[in-house]
């Protein structure tokens, strides 16, 4: 589509980068039918190519208002929209840029202000451990868009010695994960210590950057990104660990994005570039030994449904490999309608966005209940939390499964 950018945009980076972008827009509106906000919302503001035509205003000199901020706001950033787009228009990297344009100019409520300022610090601290548990206490008066985010203690169990093996990878710990969930982490470890791997805690920012991203505070990102390279890229170059593994698929997802991110910034895009580049998710790294894993598990559930995050099926591109190593491993998939729609959780939206985010959630759960399924496998923390408020089914993280059902006494 034709764009007749305003001054102000025509001279700036990200101005051309929109430009870029909106140019490759033919309005078909293929992505329509995609768009989770739409098809419970109905209105075209709330579907790509109305916040595409948004943004596009913007860039032209519109001034925006809180009405353009909130239709930009309910965009869950799932990129279902990118898969059927037959013009191939990055409209991950657009609602990025509209989002950081319009929230410069547009002041929000002092509601909303407070509400992402103490999510991005709390988050981003390590007071989070002790609110969370202190969460746990009084769940039963919490409000229920909080209630949803805190579940049940599992133990954790020990984990073997980190130096056993020649071969070592990173783990990503992330921010919020290791107090939610710390029984992922701990499963990944006993994991790939059968497939002959050391994994050792990455140390950095605490969390991707992700967290104050997409709470308007992009130059606090793009702090966490840097120092998240500077901490784990020497021992990648040193050769010293093979690859930074994540286990959930936003903070990968997060991460293999980080030359984006960094592009404008000449010291940091082509270590971002190398980072990347060694970044995988665990299930790149189980899928190619699944058959040595797999004589080696007893007890796996009966059928259960795969629920693949956005994070992994469109921003990584890796549903299928993952559904694949699930099967070779031994698990019976159910599938159930609709898997390519986002669940609701989608970061920190749950909490922005609590009405959309728990329609989306009992849509969902509702279709993997339809099928009768035993239990929800997945690969990213919120997304388990966020399902599991909304089922009695069992929902955890696969590598939670495997490990659970692996022999250790045999094999490395
Ligand atoms: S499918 Fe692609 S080209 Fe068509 S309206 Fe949507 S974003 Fe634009
Ligand atoms: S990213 Fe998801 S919610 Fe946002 S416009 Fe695309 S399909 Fe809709």
């Amino acid at each position: 589509m034709q764009t007749n950018l305003a001054s102000w945009a025509r001279n700036s980076e990200v101005g051309q980068e929109a430009d870029e972008i909106l140019r490759r827009c033919v309005h078909c509106g293929f992505c329509l039918a995609t768009c989770p906000t739409y098809q419970i919302l109905g209105d075209e503001l709330d579907s790509p190519r109305g916040r595409i035509y948004l943004i596009k205003q913007v860039f032209e000199g519109a001034v925006p208002t809180a009405s353009t901020q909130e239709h930009l706001d309910r965009c869950l950033t799932c990129r279902n929209c990118e898969t059927t787009c037959p013009s191939g228009v990055d409209y991950g990297a657009l609602i990025d840029i509209g989002r950081d344009v319009v929230q410069q100019q547009v002041r929000r409520p002092l509601g909303q202000r407070i509400k992402r300022y103490i999510l991005r610090r709390l988050l981003n601290s390590i007071w989070f451990s002790f609110a969370y548990k202190l969460g746990r206490l009084s769940r039963p008066v919490l409000p229920r868009a909080l209630k949803n985010k805190i579940v049940a203690a599992r133990p954790v169990g020990s984990t073997p010695d980190p130096t056993r093996h020649a071969r070592k990878v990173l783990l990503m710990t992330g921010c919020v994960q290791p107090t939610m969930m710390p029984t992922v982490d701990a499963a990944t470890i006993r994991v790939f210590d059968a497939l002959g791997f050391s994994t050792i805690a990455a140390r950095g920012a605490g969390c991707c950057g992700a967290i104050n991203f997409h709470l308007d505070a992009q130059k606090d990102a793009l702090v966490q990104m840097r120092a998240n390279i500077d901490a784990w890229l020497p021992l990648l170059d040193s050769g010293e660990v093979e690859a930074v593994v994540v286990n959930a698929s936003g903070c990968g997802a997060m991460l293999k994005d980080y030359p984006r991110h960094l592009q404008h910034d000449p010291e940091y895009v082509a270590k971002a570039f190398r980072l990347a580049s060694k970044v995988r998710d665990v299930a790149e790294i189980v899928a190619p030994q699944a058959a040595q894993l797999k004589a080696r598990l007893s007890g796996l559930p009966e059928s259960v449904a795969f629920h693949p995050p956005c994070t992994l099926q469109h921003w990584q591109g890796l549903s299928s490999l993952t559904e694949k190593m699930l099967r070779d491993l031994g698990f019976r998939l159910l599938p159930f309608s609709d898997a390519h729609l986002c669940c609701g959780s989608a970061g920190t939206y749950s909490l922005t966005q609590p009405d959309l985010s728990l329609s989306l959630r009992d849509r969902k759960v509702q279709s993997i209940q339809a099928v009768g399924a035993g239990g929800v496998v997945s690969s990213n923390v919120g997304c388990i939390a966020h399902l599991q408020s909304g089922t009695r089914l069992p929902v955890r993280h696969w590598i939670e499964v495997v490990d659970e059902a692996l022999d250790t006494q045999t094999g490395v």
